[in-house]
């Protein structure tokens, strides 16, 4: 089972590969929004890192999420910010104070997450967003945990499901954020927010496995 030193190595992860990833984002971003999104989320990463050593000794992996949700909330900013502060805020609130999360808690954690941003921005797959990226990751997670997968086999599905739908979003218009203003000009350009979530879950099954 992953513990609170699993969650720590995925969020730091996630700030080392944001970090890498940022000019890639900030491209993507530039194609079919405003060009801020590896900014935005490098800044929330960085943030995130500066905090995590002010953790108690016994913080569990919910406490962990919750510290990532509150200061990508007060961070990030864009619609980024509020989605994926919003992902991390149900995360956490899905793991409860559990110490160890079994492949049930991992699947319940992603599907809190994508649920949470589906509340806050209503997207549903096919809309060009991170959604595309988030729900076949659950998805992936559900079945490869019925499989009897371990947590990182459960981890490692995501990650691979969400790459794919990150790439899917290539040809679509978007019907959500910034880029749904371009119309059909979108079409061509990967989501840079579904990106930017196969980078967190991919950090998320490398830390796992
Ligand atoms: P902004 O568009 O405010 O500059 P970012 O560039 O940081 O914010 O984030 C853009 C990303 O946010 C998009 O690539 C898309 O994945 C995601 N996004 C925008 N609106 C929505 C929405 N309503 N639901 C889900 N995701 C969304
Ligand atoms: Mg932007
Ligand atoms: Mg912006």
């Amino acid at each position: 089972a992953l513990g609170t030193p699993w969650a720590l190595d995925w969020i730091r992860a996630s700030a080392a590969v944001i970090a890498e990833h940022r000019a890639e984002l900030i491209t993507l971003d530039r194609d079919i929004g405003d060009g801020d999104h590896g900014e935005n989320m490098d800044r929330g990463f960085a943030a995130v890192l500066t905090k995590l050593d002010d953790l108690p000794d016994e913080a569990t992996p919910g406490d962990v999420l919750k510290l990532v949700a509150t200061t990508l909330i007060s961070t990030v900013g864009g619609a980024s910010g509020p989605l994926f502060g919003t992902a991390y805020l149900k995360a956490s609130g899905a793991v409860g104070s559990a110490r160890e999360l079994d492949s049930a808690a991992v699947v319940s954690l992603l599907g809190a997450a994508r649920d949470g941003i589906v509340l806050r921005g209503k997207a549903e797959v096919g809309d060009k967003t991170m959604i595309d990226a988030w729900t076949p990751a659950v998805d992936a997670a559900a079945g490869a945990a019925a499989e009897g997968q371990d947590e990182a086999g459960v981890l490692a599905a995501a990650a691979e499901a969400a790459e794919r739908g990150a790439e899917a979003t290539e040809p679509l218009v978007a019907r959500k954020g910034r880029a749904s203003y371009l119309g059909e000009r979108a079409i061509g350009h990967r989501d840079p927010g579904a990106q930017s979530t196969a980078l967190l879950l991919r950090a998320a099954a490398t830390t796992a496995a």
